[in-house]
């Protein structure tokens, strides 16, 4: 069973199928690829704590653990599991928005962040 989230949207703003659990994300998965030739992949969203299904061309999988990193507004940064998922968001977003963002180590060494180049 799947049904359509109530609280978490898509890029398109519609709202994203939401799955209870990660094997039935994974079902949700699957069937996408045998029918429509999509590959996806299922995540565990932090806003709704259920699951949705992402294109597999735009996974860049967060870390799970926080660390006290902060950006200058004072809001906790994204963290990134490997540096490649790092690289990978930052190449969406240059594309996206044009903006360029550079990958560093975090401090605690948790995972990457993503900074604005400041040059
Ligand atoms: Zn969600
Ligand atoms: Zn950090």
């Amino acid at each position: 069973m799947n049904f359509k989230s109530e609280t978490c949207v898509g890029r398109n703003n519609r709202s994203l199928t939401l799955y209870y659990t990660k094997s039935e994300a994974d079902d949700g998965a699957r069937y996408a690829k045998s029918t429509y030739h999509k590959e996806m992949v299922s995540y565990k969203c932090s806003s709704c704590g259920y699951y949705h299904l992402a294109p597999a061309n735009r996974n860049t999988p967060l870390a799970t653990k926080r660390c006290n990193c902060v950006d200058r507004n004072g809001s906790s940064k994204d963290l990134y599991i490997s540096k490649s998922s790092a690289e990978k968001r930052a190449k969406i977003l240059l594309s996206e928005n044009g903006v360029k963002l550079s990958v560093y180590k975090c401090v605690e060494e948790r995972g990457y962040h993503l900074s604005k180049d400041r040059r």
